[in-house]
């Protein structure tokens, strides 16, 4: 299925929220704010802004998509080509901020990251519609909350008052005999309250209220976890740094630590971070290949910084040789009891192997190795596989013999 299709579990779910809560917020428009005062025409006008600014912007993020970096993309000089990570799978240089989307299976502009609701990538053509999506949405759930709740709290306000009242006349027609008033009461009563609902619009019954008050919860819960990832997509806009890229900074500081300084490039200034992805220049703003940049770096400082990580990392890893093979499963409950307790915590895919199998080790648990199969040809155009895999499935190889044994082994960061 293509990317950015609405025809998947992510945007059909997000859609069957959104017109739940906004039929249910009209009904009980209906019922209770009926649209024949300014006030209540006001109220379905805005419903309808609110909805229309939720469907507008969900769409556009996801039809429209991150950008991709062209497959077999080079730069113009094809010195900068150095300067640069190369993506397998593209056959292309990675230009500067992209990075290789596995679900997408592209190299996305800018890649924050990949969202299921939108059922694409959040990158440089839609991270101001995926903002302002977010944005949309907590105003259209906390407004349709507060009229939800207006129509609740009036229900039980009309039903006591008409209690009250039925009581009071009952209560003065009888002179205070109580046992008159209650007999009276329980006659009036329904009688009342039957006139109440006719003077209604539409029917509003006890289910009514019970699916009413299920969606004041869904628009409370809605607001709220929307509320965080906004709080994240804002500190990133204005610290211009994605998601990908503030993991970068953080491994630049624990690198450069007794190697060059690394400085963020990107990091404008707060305003001109913000106004770099919110602003009413259309979608988006720039090309997606080259950023404006701070003085003292260049368009390539952090894709060098990428590859000195690289190297790092390389000269980090460690050679082994698998001595059973390993189906992938999850847990690796074959692998002995203790390994399936202490499976590593991650949706970091696992690594299936065979018997006799090279890899290369970058990080390391105490049941748990991750790593990569080394491949055979050189220049393979295919990215290799990753993963988690049982410490027992494998052995480490040293040139020097028992060297394992004498050296500690690289700690896992
Ligand atoms: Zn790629
Ligand atoms: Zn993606």
């Amino acid at each position: 299925m293509a990317k950015g299709s609405l025809f998947h579990w992510g945007p059909l779910t997000a859609l069957t929220i959104i017109f739940t809560l906004f039929i249910a917020s009209v009904y009980s428009s209906l019922v209770w704010w009926q649209p024949v005062k300014f006030t209540g025409i006001l109220n379905i006008c805005l419903l309808v802004v609110f909805l229309f600014c939720i469907l507008y912007n969900f769409i556009k993020a996801a039809w429209v998509g991150p950008g991709y970096v062209p497959s077999q993309w080079k730069p113009e000089n094809i010195e900068h080509a150095k300067l640069m990570q190369f993506c397998q799978i593209c056959n292309g240089s990675k230009a500067p901020r992209s990075h290789h989307c596995r679900q997408c299976n592209r190299c996305v502009m800018k890649m924050d990251h990949h969202c299921p609701w939108i059922n694409n990538c959040v990158g440089h053509k839609n991270h101001k519609r995926f903002t302002l999506f977010l944005f949309f949405v907590i105003i259209g759930c906390s407004y349709a909350a507060v009229s939800l709740i207006g129509c609740v709290v009036e229900i039980f306000s009309i039903s006591i008052n008409s209690l009250k009242d039925s009581l009071r006349q009952a209560l003065n027609r009888n002179s205070g005999n109580f046992k008159q008033t209650l007999s009276e009461f329980t006659q009036v009563n329904p009688i009342a309250y039957r006139r109440m609902m006719e003077e209604q619009l539409v029917p509003f019954g006890f289910y009514h209220l019970l699916g009413t008050i299920f969606c004041i919860g869904l628009d409370i819960g809605v607001t709220i976890a929307v509320g965080i990832l906004l709080y994240y997509q804002v500190r990133d806009i204005v610290r211009n740094e994605s998601a990908i890229e503030a993991w970068i900074v953080e491994k630049a500081a624990y690198r450069s630590k007794n190697d060059s300084k690394f400085i963020y490039p990107y990091d404008l200034g707060r305003w001109e971070n913000f106004k770099q992805v919110i602003h009413f220049k259309g979608d988006y703003i720039g090309d997606g290949f080259t950023w404006p940049v701070i003085d003292g770096c260049d368009q390539y400082t952090l894709t060098v910084e990428q590859l000195r990580q690289k190297q790092v990392k390389k000269h980090f890893a460690v050679d082994y040789k698998s001595i059973e093979g390993y189906n992938g499963s999850f847990c690796g409950w074959r692998q002995g009891f203790r390994t399936c307790l202490a499976f590593p915590w991650s949706l970091e895919k696992r690594l299936r192997f065979q018997k006799e199998e090279n890899l290369l080790v970058t990080r390391w648990r105490k049941y748990w190795l991750y790593g990569m199969k080394i491949q055979e040809e050189e220049n393979s155009v295919k990215d290799p596989e990753k993963g988690w895999f049982p410490r027992n499935c494998a052995v480490r190889v040293d040139d020097n013999e028992g060297l394992e044994s004498n050296q500690e082994k690289p700690k896992d960061q």
